[in-house]
């Protein structure tokens, strides 16, 4: 599969700075902020500094160092939000998962009871 990166979509515009965030975490190969429309009391989105456009195409081509930044990225994230009771991490993907963002982000999610994962 090809996967075609658009650099003007709005997190490689948080990336290079050109909007503002409200970001929680940073590392070499991760940024993590808050989401603009929480859906819960905690709601940040972890994002590779890297040009991804989904999580498959993440998986499949970053490197083992890009790999392991997002991945404590999100520990940090869990540590510092506090989700010890528990949280969901979502990535939705293309037209199915309903991905508005076109840049590889997980969704973590948590602070109160989520209910179950699919409504449908
Ligand atoms: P998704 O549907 O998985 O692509 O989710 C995109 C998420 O990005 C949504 O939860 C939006 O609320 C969030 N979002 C969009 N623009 C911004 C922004 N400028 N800062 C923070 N979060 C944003």
């Amino acid at each position: 599969m090809d996967f075609v990166y658009d650099d003007q979509n709005i997190f490689a515009k948080i990336l290079r700075g050109e909007i503002p965030n409200k970001t929680v975490y940073e590392n070499d190969h991760a940024l993590a902020f808050e989401d603009i429309a929480p859906q819960a009391p905690v709601h940040v989105l972890v994002i590779p500094k890297g040009a991804y456009v989904s999580l498959d195409h993440f998986a499949r081509d970053a490197s083992a160092d890009e790999q392991a930044g997002f991945m404590r990225a999100i520990a940090e994230v869990c540590r510092l939000t506090d989700v010890a009771a528990g949280f969901r991490a979502i990535a939705n993907t293309r037209a199915h998962g309903v991905q508005d963002v076109p840049h590889y982000h997980m969704h973590i999610i948590g602070g109160r009871q989520l209910g179950r994962m699919l409504q449908g």
